[in-house]
């Protein structure tokens, strides 16, 4: 099938992913007993997060978050959550890394697989204007993990 076939397949597949975290967000809500709770805006488009994360020792045990915006801001936290929950600090600064390149743009980034469905937002690094979207719900975990770690 001719590559650009192959691009536009992916391109609705990532789409229908995004749509999918959007309308049915995975780790939504408030979490008991959380260490700490991040509150970050994007005032451009108007999306909220609120980050709540319990840790165990170095490692994000759980997390959940609440909050409302465009689909980007939310499905980004829906999927964020999804592949943090359990890590380590030392775990979770490679991938905040990779995902911050994705979205830049670098195009060896988006084919990172430890990156799982947050792939999907690969798109985002064509509209400027949404790469804010995208990395609130990471601000707002690198935050939680500069707070814990004093
Ligand atoms: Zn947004």
């Amino acid at each position: 099938m001719p590559l650009s076939d192959r691009s536009a397949q992916i391109s609705a597949l990532y789409q229908e992913m995004i749509l999918d975290h959007y309308r049915r967000p995975r780790n939504k809500g408030e979490l008991e007993g959380a260490d700490a709770s991040v509150a970050m805006k994007n005032p451009l488009c108007g999306d909220e997060i609120y980050l709540h994360v319990a840790f165990d020792g170095d490692a994000v045990r759980d997390l959940k978050f609440t909050g409302r915006g465009c689909s980007i801001s939310q499905a980004s936290a829906s999927m964020m959550t999804q592949l943090i929950k359990g890590k380590s600090a030392a775990e979770i600064e490679p991938l905040r890394d990779r995902f911050r390149d994705m979205v830049m743009g670098k195009a060896d980034a988006s084919e990172d697989a430890s990156l799982g469905s947050l792939r999907s937002l690969s798109g985002v690094a064509k509209f400027p204007a949404r790469v804010r979207c995208a990395l609130l719900a990471w601000n707002a975990l690198e935050t939680a993990l500069a707070e814990r770690s004093g």
